[in-house]
């Protein structure tokens, strides 16, 4: 993947996503870039991060992150700005948490997956196996 920027090289992670597939390979996230700078926090591509994990709604991430970091974000163009200093580790650490917890699916590892309510909770419904697996929070 040399010559090609952080920005491209998501974007081809996405287009790679297939949205019905059989295979068996494990998800790979890609590593979340970010730096502090002043008292706080931006992640490089969030709105593009968003994308590959498949939630071109990012409410429950940023709820998510709020939570863990107990600072408030906000999104900037296409970065997210976190009040407060964290490191890079923390911020991919959360993000892994985040997919496991409410992108892939228990069963199969992928993540093409969407959210459905049942008796009123929320649970994960797996577009590639058809499995459903409870959400522990949210
Ligand atoms: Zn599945």
């Amino acid at each position: 993947m040399t010559g090609l920027s952080y920005e491209q090289m998501l974007d081809r992670l996405y287009a790679q996503i297939p949205k019905r597939s059989l295979e068996k390979e494990r998800f790979e996230f890609p590593r979340v870039e970010a730096f502090v700078q002043g008292p706080k926090t931006y992640i490089r591509s969030f709105v593009q991060l968003t994308k590959v994990m498949r939630r071109d709604d990012p409410k429950d991430l940023l709820k998510f992150l709020t939570k863990e970091s107990a600072t408030s974000n906000a999104i900037e163009g296409d970065r997210l700005v976190m009040n407060g200093k964290f490191t890079e580790k923390q911020i991919n650490d959360w993000f892994m948490r985040f997919l496991e917890e409410f992108v892939l699916c228990k069963e199969c590892h992928k993540p093409d997956t969407h959210y459905i309510e049942h008796n009123g909770i929320r649970q994960l419904k797996c577009e590639a196996c058809g499995a459903i697996s409870p959400i522990r929070r949210g």
